[in-house]
């Protein structure tokens, strides 16, 4: 598999490029606003070729798919150019600035014939797949509320545009609402009805939001409640869902990494969930490729996509009004 990185980006240098490399995948350009950019750190990561024409890179021909990790306002216009050229694309959260968007270039993979997943690594998590085998297994009984907690410190790397910059669609809701909402969805089978919000800019954020809070309903009835923060360096992260008949109790699980810890709570009382350690990247790659083989689907796919940015832009609405906003799913 012949993979072109759209955005020489620290998400494809810390992750992607080993998780590609390690699914089996040969990566053969890198494309970057900036020439010298792209000479090296194509050079940095052993690829072979740095390209700043986008145009350039998708017609030389040699790559089957490519991996969009730029700033958000550019993964639409990338993502038709390389589903035009007839390349498969693993896109990254958010799909687009806005749902409609994010449903062009999904309805235009599927016309195209090509695979379009989204990069959701959470989903792929051992601890997310025990929980959600938990849930399956009715082992808290019907599901009532979830609360997410998904307040860090973003390291300062990271300080930049997701700090100050809305037009390449920074803010913590973008950034990890999205997260979030793919999570929830994973685990509960159900999409949020309408939510309410508040955010805030608490020390970082520039002219976005660097914090949230907001509540779903989901139909079933459940109800959910997610934080999220760039702002929170020691409340580290966690999951909880509760049923009629128990908890499960996650710390340290909405991460990147496969850490954390799972705790059932019962009427027989309490017991630790074992999950597998496997890398997320990894197992998103090995799924991705899969379906460009024809074998099943992208663990995370075009439809996931559409739908968690569909949630934070409701949740960003809600915070903006103040009302209680329905969720605009664009038709899918
Ligand atoms: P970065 O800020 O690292 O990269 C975004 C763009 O910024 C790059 O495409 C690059 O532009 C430019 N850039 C990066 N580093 C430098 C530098 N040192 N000097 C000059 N320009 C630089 O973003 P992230 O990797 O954090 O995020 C990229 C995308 O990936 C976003 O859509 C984000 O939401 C998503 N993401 C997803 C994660 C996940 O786990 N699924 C985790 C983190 C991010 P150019 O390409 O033009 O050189």
């Amino acid at each position: 598999m012949r993979w072109g990185l759209i955005g020489a980006s620290n998400i494809a240098a810390n992750h992607m490029i080993g998780a590609i490399r390690a699914a089996g995948g040969d990566i053969r350009s890198v494309l970057s606003s900036d020439a010298d950019r792209a000479k090296a750190y194509a050079a940095e990561h052993g690829i072979t070729q740095g390209h700043y024409d986008l145009d350039a890179m998708l017609a030389a021909d040699d790559l089957d798919a490519v991996y969009i990790s730029t700033t958000n306002e550019k993964h639409f216009a990338q993502a038709m150019a390389a589903i035009a050229a007839g390349k498969h694309v693993l896109c990254e959260k958010p799909l687009a600035m806005t749902v409609a968007d994010a449903v062009t270039m999904v309805r235009a993979a599927d016309a195209a014939g090509v695979v379009f997943g989204t990069n959701h690594h959470l989903r792929n998590a051992g601890s997310h797949l025990a929980i959600r085998d938990a849930v399956a297994a009715g082992r808290i009984g019907q599901v009532l509320s979830v609360r997410v907690f998904h307040a860090v410190y973003l390291p300062p790397f990271l300080h930049g545009w997701r700090l100050d910059n809305p037009s390449a669609g920074g803010g913590v809701i973008p950034d990890i609402v999205v997260h979030d909402a793919d999570t929830v969805r994973f685990h509960l089978g159900e999409d949020p009805v309408d939510v309410v919000a508040i955010d805030a800019a608490s020390g970082l954020g520039q002219g976005v939001e660097d914090s949230c809070m907001s509540v779903w309903s989901m139909p079933s009835g459940a109800m959910v409640m997610a934080h999220e923060s760039f702002t929170h360096a020691y409340a580290q992260t966690g999951l909880e869902l509760h049923g009629t008949k128990g908890s499960i109790i996650a710390r340290n699980v909405m991460t990147q990494r496969p850490v954390g810890q799972i705790t059932l709570r019962t009427e027989a009382g309490e017991e630790t969930i074992s999950f597998s350690d496997h890398n997320l990247y990894v197992r998103a790659m090995d799924h991705f490729h899969a379906a460009m083989r024809g074998e099943g689907r992208p663990s995370a796919d075009g439809i996931d996509g559409i739908k968690s940015l569909a949630v934070a832009a409701a949740v960003a609405q809600a915070a903006k009004t103040g009302e209680r906003t329905a969720v605009d799913y664009g038709g899918v």
